[in-house]
């Protein structure tokens, strides 16, 4: 067996998805062909929507000049991975606790949540190829462009409003569900989160022919002007999801969950049973190991509304409550670090000509560069890294990101125990 450096350079993997944005437009197809893909040829009508680092069983990461995937190559070389995070995952066959994504939308996603562990393993036992593997999948969204997403249901009192100002939305309600709901403001937390339930539940389960039907009439009267000003903010969502999925139920979403447009550095994180969609936008992305989703509209793929109704947790609340505020570690280098052990990303800017030290982390990590250019270098070596440029670096070795003639921008996601 050959020995291996510490650090290496890893080729990752696209998804080509139709909500991915097309050609040279997608930051997917931009690092793409940085990232020394063989045989990558950039294809301007073709749609990229996600690049994945890792070693998730779909679709494992490559290792430069190695026959074996990433996922062999910590199997051979498990002090990659170390023992610290052995000890507290489960990293049997090379597998890293997380998932590392850019994702590059042009197109809504799926309304859709994520199981907890304990339901991702009943669901992969029920259902091995809907439900690929028994991990909870948490997520992290990292905003590289402006970026636009529904997160989480809004506050009782907000839904309330467009429950009575929006005749085509409460239209799909059983009457008495909308009483029950208008007179819930008051009701304690646990109540609330019932009714909640039962009222998305109806809406999610709502006649097809009913909810097509009640999107002509909302579409037609806010494309002649008619929208009320609880609606403003609301109306052009509407439109653009009624657009990309005509009839869909998951376009009534918008009067439930909230709406976010975030700026370049801004971060949610979506725990277990929150339902979300990205709208639009290129984020770097990053998950517990995991491709288990429950959706339940505005797509094209099955729906699983009775397991996406019972795994919900129902908390409503505004928007920042699912933002991952980012600490600077140092100048140079800023933590995201949401509530979870999974995972942690770092943000790196390198001005040109400088370098960025980062100390030994007891875990595994995969780094990306995203902008200008420079190298890595560690102990025994050093890489070149160009936007897209993809690398691996074992537990407990110290780094050094140093920026070349621009300044180079680099995120890093690892796990530490
Ligand atoms: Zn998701």
């Amino acid at each position: 067996m050959s020995t291996i450096e510490p650090v290496f350079r890893i080729i990752p993997t696209t998804q080509n998805y139709d909500w991915g944005k097309k050609g040279s437009d997608s930051k997917v197809a931009e690092f793409a062909s940085g990232a020394g893909i063989p045989g990558f040829s950039l294809n301007e009508s073709a749609p990229y929507a996600e690049l994945w680092m890792g070693t998730h069983v779909k679709s494992p990461s490559g290792v430069v000049d190695k026959e074996q995937n990433l996922a062999q190559i910590l199997t051979m070389n498990p002090s990659l991975i170390g023992d610290r995070v052995s000890q507290r995952f489960d990293t049997t066959n090379g597998n890293l606790p997380f998932l590392f994504k850019v994702l590059a939308i042009g197109k809504a996603l799926s309304i859709q949540t994520h199981p907890d562990k304990k339901t991702s393993e009943q669901l992969h036992a029920q259902q091995p190829k809907v439900y690929t593997d028994p991990n909870h999948k948490p997520e992290m969204a990292l905003a590289l462009t402006d970026f636009k997403a529904l997160c989480g249901f809004m506050p009782i009192p907000r839904i309330a409003e467009y429950v009575k100002d929006v005749p085509e939305f409460n239209a799909l309600i059983d009457p008495s569900t909308v009483t029950e709901f208008l007179n819930c403001t008051h009701s304690s937390e646990l109540e609330q989160k019932a009714v909640l339930k039962k009222f998305f539940s109806e809406l999610m389960t709502a006649d097809v022919t009913k909810i097509a039907t009640q999107l002509q009439t909302l579409v037609a009267r806010y494309r002649s002007g008619g929208q009320k000003h609880a609606e403003e903010g609301i109306k052009d969502l509407v439109l653009t999801l009624n657009e990309q999925y005509p009839g869909d139920v998951g376009v009534f979403c918008a009067f439930m969950l909230n709406y976010v447009r975030m700026t370049p550095g801004q971060a949610i994180f979506l725990g277990a049973g929150e339902p979300h969609a990205y709208v639009q936008g290129d984020i770097m992305e990053c998950m517990a190991n995991s491709d288990n989703v429950i959706r339940a509209g505005l797509t094209p793929k099955p729906k699983d509304i009775p397991n996406l109704v019972s795994v919900l947790t129902y908390m409503a609340s505004d928007w920042d409550k699912h933002m991952v505020k980012p600490v600077d570690v140092t100048p140079r280098t800023r933590k995201y670090d949401p509530p979870i052990p999974d995972f942690t990303v770092l943000q790196v800017h390198t001005p040109k000509g400088e370098t960025e030290s980062h100390e030994a982390i007891q875990g595994p990590s995969i780094a990306i560069a995203t902008e200008g250019s420079g190298r890595v270098s560690w102990g025994g070596g050093d890489l070149d890294l160009q936007a897209g440029s993809v690398i691996f670096v074992g537990a407990e070795t110290k780094i050094d990101i140093t920026a070349g003639d621009s300044n180079l921008v680099v995120y890093r996601a690892y796990v530490a125990a």
